[in-house]
């Protein structure tokens, strides 16, 4: 399943077409699109029954699927490549900050660059679909509703000029774009193998697989669980792979102009314009 959110409902992708979930379920579920994620497997359920859309599909019309998670956790140097990059070690926990969640974007929405020093990281995003306390890692996948591509956009000047707490600096309004789409984990062949890049005026900047995350999506649901429920509808980034602006020579970062498109097989690319 690829869910939507259509001009602020939610909607089934089917190929080039969509569906209005609340049209098409009879008003049963949506158009809400959070309140789905409350309701995970019974929308799922519904889903799989749905064979074909009733609208074309136009890419202007995608907003954030993802609105309004009560929590948004995000995990930095979980990528082998990029802790060695960023001359810091491999963590032994997850190294868990926040985006607050009022930064969350739309897949296509224009990106506010507030100073001469803002990064991108290609992520890919884990979005819960039960609420998952004390989950065991071989149980975890069963308690997401699906993933979607995030960008854990950061002013590295705010965030290291703050001390260790450098959540403000992944928080500028617009800093977290996500979409197109979640996609159900059910459509994935391997959901803890997926290739990410990102581009920035088609230009290749990252590069990788999840298969090389040091805390797997799986692991940090067991990880994060241990020490607070997650709720449904909550996301997790998960953190990003070499190829970040502050470490290349010379150091390189977003300006207005710029185009940053991101994607991840079996999900989509989302392109933002930074403005
Ligand atoms: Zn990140």
């Amino acid at each position: 399943m690829k869910l939507a959110n259509i001009r602020g409902r939610a909607a089934l992708v089917l190929g080039d077409e969509i569906a209005d979930v609340e049209t098409v379920s009879g008003g049963r579920f949506g158009p809400e699109i959070m309140s789905l994620y409350d309701d995970w497997a019974a929308f799922a359920a519904f889903a799989a029954t749905v064979s074909a859309g009733s609208a074309p599909l136009v890419e202007a019309g995608l907003g954030n699927p993802v609105p309004a998670p009560r929590q948004v956790f995000a995990i930095g140097l979980n990528y082998r490549s990029h802790a060695e990059e960023s001359g810091m070690g491999v963590p032994t926990v997850p190294a868990t900050f926040t985006k607050f969640p009022a930064c969350l974007a739309g897949p296509f929405d224009d990106v506010h660059i507030p100073g001469d020093t803002v990064d991108w990281e290609v992520e890919l995003v884990a979005v819960i679909g039960a609420r998952a306390d004390r989950v065991d890692e071989a149980d975890a996948w069963a308690n997401v509703a699906g993933v979607t591509v995030g960008q854990d956009i950061s002013d590295r000047t705010l965030q290291f000029s703050a001390g260790s707490q450098f959540s403000l600096g992944k928080s500028w309004r617009g800093f977290g774009p996500l979409g197109p789409w979640v996609v159900s984990v059910d459509e994935l062949a391997d959901p803890d193998d997926l290739a990410l890049s990102c581009a920035v005026n088609g230009e290749k900047m990252q590069d990788a697989r999840t298969s090389d995350l040091i805390f797997s999506v799986p692991r940090l649901i067991a990880e994060l669980s241990a020490v607070v429920p997650l709720l449904p509808g909550d996301v997790i980034f998960t953190g990003t792979p070499a190829g970040v602006g502050a470490v290349r020579q010379p150091p390189r970062f977003l300006q207005p102009g710029d185009v940053l498109e991101s994607w991840i097989e079996g999900i989509g690319t989302i392109r933002n314009r930074c403005v």
